[in-house]
């Protein structure tokens, strides 16, 4: 099975710290990028995936939210129209608090959306005021009430930490909000400063300075912990979830799975071969008008860069890589070819090695890059 990702590069306005590909929404554009991305699902459903089904679709972006329901209904339609879709397919759609109403919500549903994923990065105005989000804590709360009276049993929530000016106590306050909302699945990010990010301006001349990295530590291990006593499992380093409800489509990033990823600066990896999508929303519109491939980098993956690949996803997860499944795979034995690479992080605590899974620490986690760099 694999997953169907929709790429929706549109926004209200521009995050100060957002590193995505997005821009301004503009109404023009947007009817063309949806004609333009329907028309990329009908040519790749067109070129033959026999035998193979999609059980996933996600939007991502930007803010899918912003699509229209009829936009959404007609995407969903060309990807069952094009691809063998499972009935029960998990149909997600990523959404910003301030641009939905109980009404909105329960127009995505009746157009076949089943699960939501909520940007609300914190439950603290003066948080949310710093990162230049649109909405506020309140609007976040509404939404997340809006998107169950609209019938929605499958919501998850994103929260970031480690934001400018927030100590462990308030980033913990967010956490404990969210927990008493009780959402299906949670994503806990870390707020990453780009160099040319606007919001590292507005540090300097705000003088606000992220927690130190002990602190960090703190925010991410009690999280989990909270999270954990309340029922959710950590399944990911930043996703956890109810019983059942792990990211389906997600999952496949983490297990060597296969998607297809349609829109502007979308990935795809089909059979070994990975391709990337021209990253420019109008030059992705002007190459479909014009019969002309989206995909501006494509490339057979060696059978090394698979079993890296596959390594460096699968040690994301809190179960850890199931090595004997990667070794008959491959036709490798993994630990013959990263072994003396991996045993210094093994000999200090932070990844566990049996014959049958490699699983980082708790620790390890904290030093994941360190780890999964032994792969890339
Ligand atoms: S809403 Fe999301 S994608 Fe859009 S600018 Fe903000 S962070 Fe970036």
């Amino acid at each position: 099975m694999f997953g169907l990702y929709l790429h929706i590069p549109f926004c209200a306005a521009i995050c100060n710290y957002c590193n995505f590909n997005r821009g301004l929404f503009d109404a023009d554009l947007k009817t063309r990028y949806v004609a333009a991305l329907i028309s990329e699902i009908e040519r790749a459903g067109a070129g033959g995936q026999a035998g193979k089904s999609a059980d996933t679709i996600y939007f991502g972006g930007g803010t899918p939210s912003l699509l229209s329901a009829d936009d959404v209904a007609s995407i969903i339609g060309a990807c069952r129209q094009a691809f063998d879709v499972a009935p029960d397919a998990e149909v997600t759609l990523e959404a910003n608090p301030e641009t939905v109403t109980t009404d909105t919500l329960r127009s995505f549903r009746d157009a076949g959306v089943n699960r939501l994923s909520f940007g609300v990065q914190s439950f603290r105005d003066d948080e949310l005021r710093r990162l230049t989000r649109l909405h506020g804590a309140d609007r976040a709360r509404a939404a997340y009430r809006e998107a169950r009276a609209a019938g929605f049993d499958n919501v998850s929530l994103d929260l970031m930490m480690w934001l400018p000016g927030q100590q462990v106590s308030q980033w913990l306050e967010s956490v404990d909000e969210a927990i008493a909302l009780g959402p299906e699945h949670l994503s806990l990010y870390m707020l990453e400063v780009y160099p040319n990010s606007p919001l590292r301006e507005d540090m300097a001349r705000a003088a606000w300075s992220q927690a130190p990295d002990d602190d960090v530590a703190v925010m991410y291990s009690t999280s989990m912990e909270r999270l954990e006593g309340a029922g959710y499992r950590q399944y990911e380093i930043s996703n956890v979830a109810r019983p059942g409800r792990l990211s389906r489509h997600n999952l496949k990033y983490w297990t060597d799975g296969e998607w297809f990823g349609f829109g502007c600066g979308a990935h795809s990896t089909i059979g070994g071969v990975r391709w990337k999508n021209v990253s420019a929303t109008d030059d992705y519109v002007t190459r479909i008008s014009a019969g002309r491939p989206p995909a501006v980098e494509s490339r057979r993956m060696t059978a090394e860069e698979r079993l890296g690949d596959a390594l460096f996803t699968a040690l994301r997860l809190s179960e850890g890589a199931d090595i004997a499944a990667i070794n008959e795979r491959y036709g490798v034995d993994a630990w013959a070819r990263f072994g003396p690479d991996l045993d210094r992080y093994v000999q200090g605590g932070l990844l566990e090695v049996t014959e049958a899974r490699w699983r980082l620490t708790r620790q390890g986690i904290l030093l994941a890059h360190e780890v999964m760099a032994v792969f890339v």
